[in-house]
């Protein structure tokens, strides 16, 4: 559940299909959501409520997204908030000319939903110090989100990107069971084409990174369940 001081994230879609997997990856992550579904709604909303971040679409109905960018971009009171451009194109020119409009990134569908979340955060890092960092610690294991960095009982654990994002997904809520395909929606997306049995490699993956000097094995396997991150046997 986001919170009041969670950063507020501004969806501009037209499409359903797009707005949901955005709305549900991002909402899952903790973001505050609000969506406009064309150009002039997103221009209203941001003045009204002044997001942390726009992910704006390209190809909108009335008003592209290049010119709400651009007009975004005029007005002292909406010039610093963030824009994440998404479109279908993918032609040199089009991206040098949404970063010339004053967009600060750029994503080309079809993306991977991991990776514009991964962008989220990063310009959030730099736009809003402080509005994403969080330590998490559970068992001797420290989990550094700004940083992104893992230790457990003081030693570096070297993690790749899935088990990071299963390690952190584990950390928010100790104890709590996580099926396979519930972790497969937070840790890859609700649109990757994933195999359940991908989760259990990667989980398996990680179980060998935190336990490398013989540490107890924290990661429970729940049988026809899935996983938990807890201290019982
Ligand atoms: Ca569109």
């Amino acid at each position: 559940m986001a919170n009041a001081t969670d950063p507020l994230v501004l969806i501009v879609e037209d499409e359903p299909a797009q707005l949901e997997v955005l709305t549900y990856n991002l909402g899952s992550e903790g973001f505050r959501l609000a969506h406009a579904s064309d150009g002039e709604e997103a221009l209203l909303l941001t003045q009204e409520m002044q997001p942390d971040l726009i992910i704006l679409d390209w190809m909108l109905p009335n008003l592209s997204g290049i010119e709400v960018c651009r007009r975004l971009r005029t007005r002292p009171e909406t010039k610093q908030i963030p824009i994440i451009i998404l479109t279908a194109r993918g032609e040199e020119t089009d991206r040098v000319r949404g970063l010339e409009t004053g967009a600060d990134d750029y994503i080309v569908k079809p993306y991977s939903v991991n990776e514009l979340i991964a962008r989220v955060r990063a310009m959030l890092r730099r736009t809003r110090p402080g509005g994403v960092g969080e330590m998490l610690e559970f068992g001797g294991i420290r989990l550094d989100t700004e940083q992104h960095k893992v230790m457990r009982d003081g030693k570096a654990v070297k993690l790749g990107p899935t088990e990071y994002r299963l390690l952190s997904t584990f950390m928010e809520k100790p104890g709590r069971v996580w099926s396979r395909e519930q972790l497969l929606d937070r840790v890859w997306g609700r649109e990757a084409y994933v195999d359940l049995r991908t989760v259990d490699v990667h989980v398996g993956r990680l179980r060998k990174a935190l336990n490398a000097d013989g540490s107890p094995d924290l990661v429970r396997t729940v049988r026809g369940s899935g996983y938990s991150l807890d201290n019982e046997d």
